[in-house]
């Protein structure tokens, strides 16, 4: 896996450039432990330079193009993703870890995001107002300048796509800083935006530190709205930033989602997405459903049989392209392995299988299923964010919504009922910015509005929510008599 510009550059104003700092990061497989490529560590200097770039293509070329322009470029970024699928899957699976398969779902993902946005663009429309007599009143959707876009490095190319999709289509200049573990297909999709045309300095990547790049772009006086995706201790950091300079902010900050399975629950229709919401990508997903509640007549069975499917998980290198590849990083693996030591041993009920012969430097831990805590032990409260899921009992529909609702979170959530009137119940009563009848996830819908309540943060990604969060609102009423 080379990739086929040089990442330790930053790309600001179209261009690619030395950071400020001359510094360099390593980027660590972590499949292996090996350093694989180096990234550039950017730092205010390189903010400050992506701001003023940023401003200038407002000011210039970008700020000048028809919507139905930005959309068009955003058509061939889409498909520039497509064509490259090798490269980023590979460059993925190389830089986070993620199965190749897993990698692949995450390049058409972002393509997908860019085609919505594309179609989006020329659609993003003001309304008229009834009024007094002698006036005529409508609105504007305007952007609102520069963006900032912290991204995690969990699902770079997804969130990348949602959120500078949205931006760009909506008229916006955008400063990214990636997570400095997850750099390269973010400097690629930057790459691919220029092949596409996008004029200079509409979108500038700057890698880095996030107490150094991301703190500084955060602060800036210049960036008009913020887009982050993270951890609650570093979204609370964010929000106070943006609070700084009194600008709007999305925050994305994970979750501790149900699903709820009924006695009357189609179970073989339920099992799969059981298991692999929480597994996928090693269980680092924001959205991942890391409680399975269960009502009680049932909860022997499907503890049996997602225990089977656990011990059915096999865990290995990225390229093995296995169900589950290791943690991003010791760090990460650090802190699973912390919270599986507060597990009672005889409430672990399945784990899933270390392939043979592992790289001795990589971040693997097997799936665990756990089934006995109780749904205020800290196992059940916080986000994990690894191959590690609780499964509790419930009494009745009342007992599953205390349970489901009693975190501090408020992501997704997912009901498996043949039941209809249960169904539209729960959708209500459920606390949480997704609620999934009889699936889970709904294949990642680009177009379906995604974000949460409580410490899962506020606002909404995809869909024209977030379109809509890319832009102020200007209402123009004009006496004409
Ligand atoms: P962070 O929230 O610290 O990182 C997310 C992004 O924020 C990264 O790009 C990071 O950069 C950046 N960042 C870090 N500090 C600052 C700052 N002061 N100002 C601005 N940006 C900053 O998450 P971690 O990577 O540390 O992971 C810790 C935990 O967060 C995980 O165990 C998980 O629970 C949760 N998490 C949740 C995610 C979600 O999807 N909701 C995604 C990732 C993590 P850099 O990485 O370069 O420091």
């Amino acid at each position: 896996m080379t990739p086929w510009f040089d990442p330790s550059l930053v790309f600001i104003g179209g261009a690619w450039c030395a950071p400020a700092s001359g510094d360099t990061l390593p980027v660590i497989d972590p499949s292996t432990g090996d350093e694989i490529a180096r990234i550039a560590r950017g730092t205010s200097a390189d903010i400050d330079a992506a701001v003023i770039a940023a401003e200038a293509a407002l000011a210039g070329e970008w700020g000048a193009l028809p919507a139905f322009e930005r959309g068009r470029i955003l058509a061939r970024l889409g498909q520039l993703i497509l064509d490259h699928i090798e490269q980023l899957s590979a460059m993925e699976a190389a830089d986070v870890g993620k199965p190749l398969t897993q990698a692949r779902n995450d390049v058409i993902a972002m393509a997908r995001y860019c085609e919505f946005y594309a179609g989006a663009a020329d659609k993003l429309m003001g309304e008229t107002i009834p009024f007094q007599s002698g006036f005529t009143v409508y609105t504007l959707r305007e952007p609102h300048g520069v963006t900032g876009h912290i991204v995690p490095w969990n699902y770079p190319m997804q969130i990348i796509g949602r959120s500078v999709g949205a931006a760009l289509a909506a008229g916006n200049a955008c400063v990214l800083k990636p997570a400095e573990e997850a750099c390269l297909t973010a400097l690629a999709f930057a790459d691919l935006a220029r092949q596409a045309g996008l004029p200079p300095g509409a979108l500038n990547v700057v890698p880095g530190l996030g107490a150094e790049a991301g703190a500084a772009l955060t602060a800036h006086p210049g960036i008009r709205h913020i887009s982050f995706t993270g951890s609650v201790a570093t979204g609370r950091k964010v929000q106070a930033a943006a609070a700084e300079n009194v600008v709007p902010v999305t925050l994305e900050l994970g979750g501790k989602s149900p699903q709820l399975v009924f006695a009357d629950a189609d179970l073989d229709a339920a099992l799969p997405y059981l298991v692999n919401a929480g597994i996928q990508n090693a269980g680092q997903t924001c959205s991942a459903s890391s409680r399975i509640l269960v009502e009680q007549s049932i909860y022997a069975e499907v503890c049996e049989r997602m225990a089977e499917a656990y011990r059915g998980l096999s865990v290995g290198p990225a390229t093995a392209d296995l169900r589950v590849g290791p943690l991003i990083s010791a760090r990460q693996k650090g802190i699973v392995e912390r919270y599986l030591a507060m597990a009672d041993p005889a409430h672990v009920i399945a784990r899933g299988q270390l392939a043979a012969d592992l790289p001795a430097g990589g971040h693997y831990i097997a799936p665990a299923l756990i089934a006995g805590p109780g749904p205020d032990h800290v196992l059940a409260q916080e986000e994990i964010f690894g191959p590690v899921q609780i499964i509790l009992p419930f009494a009745d529909e009342a007992d599953a919504i205390r349970i489901a609702n009693g975190t501090a979170y408020g992501l997704v959530a997912s009901v498996w009922s043949r039941d209809g009137g249960r169904q539209m119940r729960l959708a209500k009563k459920l606390r949480a910015g997704q609620v999934f009848l009889n699936n889970y996830g709904a294949a990642g819908g680009v177009e379906l509005p995604f974000g949460g309540t409580g410490l899962s943060g506020h606002g909404r990604e995809k869909g024209f929510e977030a379109l809509y969060a890319m832009t102020g609102l200007k209402t123009v009423a004009a006496l004409h008599g």
